[in-house]
């Protein structure tokens, strides 16, 4: 496995690999990486002959200063996790390599149909940031598969809508989300939550699983109040719990609406913001 820095060096490694008529698998990550990366690595590397794992904490996509400043970094540590996993090649820019002076990275999309909804008034910016790092490291890897994590659903949703939108020809793999045993969804910020409040957090996916539970049974938005309500407890903060057509992200009022229903929320557990969703009708549209 090699570590790269440089956009040039991964080019002149890359561009041989893709000579040799050899696949790329690519999976950008953030770094701090747990069991839910690996998981898309291990996809990568059963799919491809090749996988980079990019690891580039993006200013970009950060709203809020203090979550990038608090963002956990580990490279050396990450580095020995992949080695494990199999990964080839891990590309570790810094932002001059990404975002070069003289060079326009802004992406020309319109995405606000899918940005209206969750994350999208939560964090200002964010989706653009996001469509921006994404489509430099498609620039730069230009791999035959990109692997994303179920986790970050309205994130997919929208590099999926770019990827066909700005017809690059990568194909997206969706990976389901990896969970902590009492049901939390793995995060990198997981690290940062408190040990008072870590027992409290499967409160989260229980509020997931009670809506799958209940959607044949129950009105929407009775179970979007109940679901809210339920993640009310001293110290947590629920920003939204949203029941969505999968395929547009926007609400769905009755269950006869839409074929494709995925419950979507997002918890400030402390001042630790957890995310989460789960897929209620038409597992088969992402798999
Ligand atoms: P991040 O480093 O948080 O930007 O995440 C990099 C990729 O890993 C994204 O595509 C995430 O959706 C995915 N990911 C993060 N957490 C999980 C998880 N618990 N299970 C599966 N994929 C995940």
């Amino acid at each position: 496995m090699r570590i790269l820095k440089r956009v040039s060096s991964l080019d002149r490694h890359l561009d041989i690999i893709r000579e040799e008529g050899r696949t790329i698998g690519f999976v950008p990550t953030m770094g701090a990486l747990h069991k839910g990366h690996v998981s898309l690595i291990k996809k990568s590397t059963e799919e491809n002959d090749i996988t980079v794992c990019s690891i580039y904490v993006n200013p970009t996509q950060f709203n809020d200063k203090d979550d990038l400043e608090k963002y956990p970094r580990n490279l050396e540590k990450d580095a020995s996790l992949l080695r494990k996993f199999g990964c080839d090649y891990i590309f570790a820019p810094s932002s001059s390599q990404i975002y070069p002076k003289g060079l326009d990275t802004k992406v020309d999309l319109d995405i606000s149909h899918l940005t209206s909804e969750m994350e999208g008034p939560n964090r200002p910016g964010h989706f653009e940031g996001v469509v921006q790092v994404v489509k430099r490291l498609l620039d730069i890897v230009n791999p035959n598969n990109l692997y994303m994590g179920q986790k970050d659903f309205q994130q997919f949703t929208i590099i999926n809508y770019m990827l066909k939108a700005l017809d690059i020809p990568t194909r997206l793999r969706v990976c389901p989300i990896i969970r902590e045993e009492d049901g939390l969804a793995m995060s990198s910020r997981n690290v940062r939550l408190s040990s008072a409040l870590r027992p409290h957090c499967n409160l989260i996916y229980k509020s997931l699983k009670y809506a799958k539970e209940k959607l044949e049974e129950l009105n929407i938005n009775v179970i979007e109040d109940r679901a809210l309500s339920s993640l009310k407890i001293q110290n947590f903060r629920p920003e939204y719990f949203d029941i969505v057509d999968g395929h547009t992200l926007k609400p769905v009022e009755k269950m006869s609406d839409a074929e494709y229903i995925v419950a979507c929320t997002a918890v400030w557990a402390g001042d630790v913001r957890l995310i989460d969703n789960m897929i209620l009708r038409g597992e088969k549209y992402i798999r």
